[in-house]
């Protein structure tokens, strides 16, 4: 996948598009959920002699077959102004997870026609101010969003989730603390706190579910930028004005690191 390139590669209105839908034969994606089940620490990730391997296999299938990008919510806005054909479903992670899930699952474009055309459940068409109303309340609620492909680069979905349920998110976490390559990209945003407005009240480090926020001594609030996926969610807490954010790229040391 690329990423940045100028414009970001999710305002590209193509990536949405039927001819790249077809091109992508988006059918061939219908089965691969399965694969979110692994437990990819049973499989080997203790052992640092198949580590190698299983980065291999994740760079490969995240870079050919189905990657998901975490976006805030202050992106989402520009995206549905480009993506059509928008039906909530069922969430697929929930269902696994906990048998049935929330109608929170955002399809796009010819990935929600093809849903609604052989999926059990059926769904409406929603308006651009429906859905994002729909978000902008799961946001509140501490929920982050993230995008999903089907076929590298074509876009079919919005998920927003949590870390209680989420496919994408549990093994990215997992994953992280094995040192392999994570199955969700990274937003293409780096956060960070302006210390001198911080007050230490805490509100930002319960919100953010990567371990992304530290004290220092003075109590100050910190950002440690490895483990933030720029999800934004903290921001959303913060009465103090002191989280702000950069353009990943913009940042050398974090440039092209997802
Ligand atoms: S929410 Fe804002 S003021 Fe409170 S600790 Fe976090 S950065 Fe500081
Ligand atoms: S620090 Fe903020 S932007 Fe980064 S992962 Fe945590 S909640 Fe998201």
């Amino acid at each position: 996948m690329k990423h940045g390139d100028g414009k970001k590669w999710y305002l590209n209105a193509h990536n949405y598009s039927k001819e790249l839908a077809r091109k992508k034969k988006i059918d061939n994606y219908d089965h691969l959920d399965w694969l979110y089940r692994l437990d990819l620490v049973n499989l080997g990730l203790k052992s640092s002699l198949t580590r190698p391997v299983l980065n291999q296999f994740i760079k490969y299938y995240t870079s050919n077959i189905r990657a998901g990008q975490v976006v805030p919510f202050d992106d989402l806005g520009e995206i549905l102004e480009i993506a059509e054909n928008m039906r909530f479903f069922e969430c697929i992670c929930e269902k696994m997870t906990h048998g049935s899930g929330k109608n929170i699952c955002l399809m796009l474009g010819p990935k929600s026609d093809r849903m609604n055309r052989i999926g059990k459940q059926k769904s409406e068409i929603v308006s651009k101010d429906d859905v994002i109303n729909k978000l902008r309340e799961l946001n509140d609620r501490g929920m982050i969003h993230s995008l999903w492909t089907y076929g590298v680069p074509f876009i079919g979905a919005i998920c927003t989730c949590d870390d209680k349920s989420c496919l994408g998110i549990l093994p990215h976490k997992k994953l992280r603390d094995y040192g392999v390559n994570q199955l969700m990209s990274k937003s293409e945003y780096l956060y960070s706190i302006n210390e001198k407005r911080c007050s230490g009240c805490g509100l930002c480090s319960e919100r953010c579910m990567f371990d992304a926020i530290e004290f220092n001594e003075q109590g100050k609030a910190r950002i440690i930028r490895e483990n933030c996926v720029g999800c934004g969610s903290c921001v959303l807490v913060c009465n103090r004005n002191a989280i702000s954010r950069d353009e990943r790229n913009s940042i050398p040391d974090f440039k092209g690191k997802w």
